[in-house]
């Protein structure tokens, strides 16, 4: 696509770390532009200071750098419309607020919160708006030598958006179409605070969308009943014909599609709701990331580029480029997505079987590191090679039961793989394999195939078949699970022939000799 002058932006406030959804909004942000040949902003909202949280701005950095989400323009890049930071322009709000009181669109309001908590106890379901505003404390109803004197004594005040009622705002969506509210429902918003002298986010939002040329907001169905309110500003402003137009994605919804998707869903069962691990700075709490927990960044892209929309067909996997290519806002649904994070494993499962055993060698052998064993990648690759499509037991977080699905982490390879570094040392003989498949002459039948194994040159998967096959036709004993006993200790693992190849010639007949002693 050419250069076109289509701007997006993801534009997050500093409340916290990045929630998965906020995630995928960035996502469909960049997208879009990129298939548009656009540009991609980040802004930092953080004019409400109360709720900044240090260390967000970072975690977002390095977040989309992980997921290999770039942005165009913004905090950290740059730009020709910066500031980016709205704690650092406030300057530039300060003359848009005057516009609005200038033109009648907006008001002081001095009302204490003594005096807005009275209001609230006195009229149920007290809304500040053209029904009640004549009844407050405003730059509407005192004399104006009263609103001059308040001011002039520093009296803290705050500017509120004056809504004509019974009007029917439209708002334009790409996904839900035409959305029609009646401004009657609406209240006063506060746009701007004297006390920390910074407008609210519904203001800087719009005077900057508008300053920065956006020309379509993607964000969350969170701000849909917003939306209204923000299409009333551009009118106050008189930049209705720049307005951008508005996109609001489906929510997503809790595993079992009863309500948004919350943290706790994630604590229940098992899955991260952050894209990468983060330590609360206050509590010290720790949230378990993606990436720490073992997901591919293209898995983790794939599988949320799905919730919400889909291409049509029935293809699933897709990389970012084709993503880009194929997705199409009005494609995006309008219902929530259901966080099907069994989803996420089987996409993480495809993309690691798309690598080579070598390169997801290192993940391993740090894994491996942990459990206090050391290895090459080299022989780490070898028994990846020879367990990735095995299945690994996970307790559900449903129903608290033990269940199977197949290796879809390297963290799945353990304790799946620890027997091809550490030889079975006690066996348990009430257990069913054990039991079933060491008889009374197993120990000798091991003893013959131990003479045969010896007696082997090339210590290969070939050439330990050229002497043991022949030797299991002439003398029909069936050696398989036995053999499996003394190299693994249980009923698991790998090809025998491959196993014993892994292991080598030496440490294949120690472990037999031991298995024949200890068992008998
Ligand atoms: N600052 C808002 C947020 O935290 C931005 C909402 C919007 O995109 O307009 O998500």
């Amino acid at each position: 696509m050419n250069q076109s002058n289509i701007r997006v932006r993801f534009a997050p406030s500093l409340t916290g770390p990045l929630h998965i959804g906020g995630v995928r909004t960035a996502l469909y942000n960049y997208l879009f532009a990129r298939k548009h040949g656009g540009k991609m902003i980040f802004r930092i909202e953080d004019t409400d200071s109360s709720r900044f949280v240090p260390g967000a701005e970072q975690y977002i950095i390095d977040s989309f750098k992980w997921l290999g989400v770039e942005f165009d323009e913004g905090v950290g890049i740059g730009g020709d419309y910066g500031p980016y930071r709205q704690s650092e322009r406030r300057n530039i709000y300060k003359q848009y607020v005057e516009q609005l009181l200038q033109n009648g669109s907006a008001y002081l309001a001095f009302d204490t919160p003594d005096e807005l908590n009275r209001k609230r106890e006195e009229i149920p379901n007290f809304q500040y708006d053209a029904t009640t505003r004549m009844q407050m404390r405003n730059s509407l109803t005192l004399p104006q030598a009263e609103v001059d004197e308040l001011l002039a004594r520093g009296e803290q005040y705050v500017v509120r958006f004056k809504i004509e009622p019974g009007q029917d705002v439209h708002v334009r969506d790409i996904i839900r179409g035409d959305v029609v509210i009646n401004s009657s429902v609406l209240d006063d918003k506060v746009l701007y605070k004297s006390a920390d002298q910074l407008p609210t986010y519904h203001l800087a939002n719009i005077v900057d969308d508008h300053l920065m040329l956006v020309t379509h907001v993607i964000r969350g169905e969170e701000w849909l009943p917003s939306a209204p309110l923000h299409v009333l500003l551009y009118q106050a402003f008189g930049w209705q014909d720049t307005m951008p137009a508005f996109a609001h994605l489906p929510l997503l919804l809790k595993p079992d599609g009863k309500g948004k998707l919350s943290k706790r869903d994630g604590d229940k069962l098992g899955f991260p709701v952050f894209p990468l691990e983060w330590h609360d700075p206050q509590t010290g709490s720790i949230s378990s990331g993606y990436r720490e927990s073992g997901y591919l960044p293209e898995a983790v892209i794939n599988f949320l580029a799905l919730l919400g929309w889909n291409p049509g067909t029935e293809q699933e996997l897709f990389t970012m480029q084709e993503l880009i290519d194929l997705f199409d806002l009005s494609r995006c649904s309008k219902s929530g997505a259901r966080f099907d994070y069994m989803k996420g494993w089987w996409f993480n499962r495809e993309y690691l079987l798309q690598k080579t055993d070598l390169q997801l060698a290192p993940d391993f052998v740090e894994l491996l590191a942990n459990n206090g064993i050391t290895t090459t990648p080299e022989r780490a690759a070898q028994v990846i090679g020879m367990m990735k499509q095995k299945v690994v037991e996970y307790i559900d977080g449903q129903s608290n039961q033990v269940k199977k699905r197949s290796v879809s982490f390297i963290r799945d390879l353990w304790p799946l793989t620890d027997f091809f570094f550490i030889a079975p040392s006690v066996f348990d003989l009430n257990d069913k394999f054990i039991r079933k498949n060491w008889q009374e002459n197993t120990a000798a039948e091991m003893t013959q195939l131990a003479e045969q194994l010896a007696s082997v040159d090339n210590f290969t998967v070939e050439g330990m078949k050229a002497v043991i096959d022949s030797w299991v036709e002439q003398t029909g004993i069936r050696p398989w699970n036995a053999w499996r006993i003394c190299l693994v200790g249980k009923g698991q693992g790998p090809d025998m022939y491959e196993l014993a190849a892994f292991l080598g010639k030496e440490e294949t007949l120690r472990r037999m000799t031991y298995a024949i002693n200890t068992i008998g």
